[in-house]
């Protein structure tokens, strides 16, 4: 077992250590600061390391840019998808709208109807030719505009009214 002196041998390419041998010799050399072929291998060895491995972690940090562009782009498509889903509620909420009113019942020239907003009953019914509104004690409310828009309703509103005329 060979005592642990912090260091160990390998083999390098004899022009390879020539070379080295050298430039440690030169004045270059020197004035780096090199007095042996071993420093100057240690150094040379330290140097390429990091270099790769600041190169991994270069590549790394591509690796990542490159999931938080996939993440943006997954997020782009919730995002629409989310919007997707917005608009239909608003479309849902639209139609749900037109069935804010319900004709609970129609019996002659009297409607009952239910308010869904306000959650009220508004009692509309035919009189002196027109529709009027008990709720509103008019006859140009809401509700008497929604009966209006009942083909069925308007269709007998019609029909009494050019009776009554
Ligand atoms: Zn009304």
């Amino acid at each position: 077992m060979p005592k642990n002196t912090g260091w160990t041998t390998t083999s390098v390419p004899t022009d390879l250590a020539e070379r080295i041998e050298s430039f440690v010799n030169s004045k270059e050399g020197k004035k780096l600061g090199y007095t042996s072929k071993t420093g100057f291998i240690a150094d040379a060895l330290r140097e390429k390391l990091d270099e790769l491995t600041g190169e991994s972690k270069k590549q790394q940090t591509k690796l990542e840019d490159k999931m938080n562009e996939m993440n943006n782009e997954i997020i782009t498509i919730q995002k629409m998808l989310i919007e997707k889903l917005e608009n239909n509620i608003t479309k849902k909420t639209k139609s749900f709208k037109s069935s804010h009113f319900q004709v609970i019942s129609k019996e002659n020239d009297h409607f009952i109807l239910k308010d869904n907003i306000k959650n009220k009953i508004a009692d509309v019914a035919i009189q002196k030719g027109e529709l009027f509104c008990q709720l509103c004690e008019e006859n140009n409310c809401v509700h008497v505009g929604f009966l209006f828009s009942l083909p069925d309703v308007y269709e007998k509103l019609e029909k009494k009214l050019t009776k009554t005329v």
